[in-house]
């Protein structure tokens, strides 16, 4: 039973409180413990641009929407999010601006912080961005899920018994990452690159490889979940698929094949969608070859292998006001 009073929430007997950022951010989840105080989602942000850089500050909300987007989805998949400000290595993100100051933002990941460049939400710089680097897609969820995939290789993988395959599949990240960027953005991707990698970027450097497999693994889990929670089925006319197709909220260890089935028609039928009212595909993507497929099924494995501890969710993590 949910009862609210102003902004506090009286859920099963409990009370929650909105979260602090509810209007600077349009934050809206909810903190068990203590009125005024931030979600665990907010707490997160490590760094913010300046106070007096209102330009940057007023793109935060937009900023802050898609890195709540990531942390559900995380917490859904059973991902553990061990908080920055809990120790060395966890979980936070810089949220810094190249846009009022002309200062240099270099989006990455390091030691478990994020970092992203707020004048990526503007969308005249994004899609210019896009085009000049000749990529078929570029969103904010797009850089945090990335961004996620080295984070969780370095945590996941580079730390587990996952590593050996990992390199079997994506090589040996040790290799020269400083090597690897010169030579990428001087030569490009190599000649079919598609019969291995899900994209040009991914061709630059292993880790680069696992953060794009990494993103689409969320992509794809990501839309199926959506389309699940509001009962999409795809009844598909012809011999193929033999029964309707319907996205499931969650694929466990050993439904890999069938999640890449209801993805392939999903995002098949999304993309017809955005055709029939002329806009460019939904998934402007098309993976088919086989190493592809192996290195999103590695993810899968890892992913659905994790213990279910890790999902205990902290204080407000659950939770999410309207
Ligand atoms: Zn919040
Ligand atoms: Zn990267």
């Amino acid at each position: 039973m949910v009862e609210a009073t102003g902004f506090d929430i009286e859920v099963d007997g409990g009370l929650w409180h909105e979260c602090a950022n509810r209007r600077e951010w349009r934050c809206n989840w909810l903190v068990a413990d203590q009125s005024g105080a931030r979600c665990f989602a907010c707490r997160l942000v490590r760094h913010r641009p300046p106070a007096d850089d209102t330009l940057a500050n007023e793109k935060l909300a937009d900023a802050l929407g898609d890195q709540h987007r990531l942390l559900v989805q995380l917490q859904s998949l059973g991902i553990p999010v061990d908080p920055w400000f809990e120790g060395d290595g966890g979980l936070g993100f810089d949220l810094l601006s190249s846009y009022s100051e002309n200062r240099v933002v270099t989006i990455g990941h390091a030691n478990g912080i994020v970092t992203l460049d707020l004048v990526e939400t503007l969308d005249q710089v994004r899609e210019q961005t896009r085009v000049r680097l000749g990529e078929a897609y570029r969103t904010m969820l797009g850089h945090y899920r990335h961004e996620a995939g080295h984070y969780y290789q370095w945590i996941l993988v580079e730390q587990t018994r996952w590593i050996d395959e990992c390199r079997t599949l994506f090589g040996d990240e040790r290799a020269s990452y400083t090597d690897a960027l010169a030579r990428h953005y001087e030569s490009g991707a190599p000649e079919g690159w598609q019969d291995a990698f899900i994209s040009e970027y991914a061709t630059m450097h292993p880790w680069e490889d696992f953060a794009e497999t990494f993103a689409h693994y969320l992509h794809i889990t990501g839309v199926l979940q959506t389309s699940a929670s509001a009962g999409v089925v795809i009844d598909a006319a012809g011999p193929v698929p033999p029964q309707p197709v319907r996205p499931r909220p969650s694929y466990g260890p050993d439904d890999f094949d069938a999640m890449l089935a209801d993805w392939r028609w999903t995002s098949g039928f999304f993309n017809q969608v955005n055709r029939s009212i002329g806009k460019a595909d939904f998934y402007p993507f098309r993976f088919v070859a086989a190493p592809v497929v192996e290195k999103l099924r590695f993810v899968h494995r890892v992913l659905t292998a994790l213990p279910p501890t890790h999902i205990a969710p902290t204080d407000g993590f659950a939770r999410r006001a309207a």
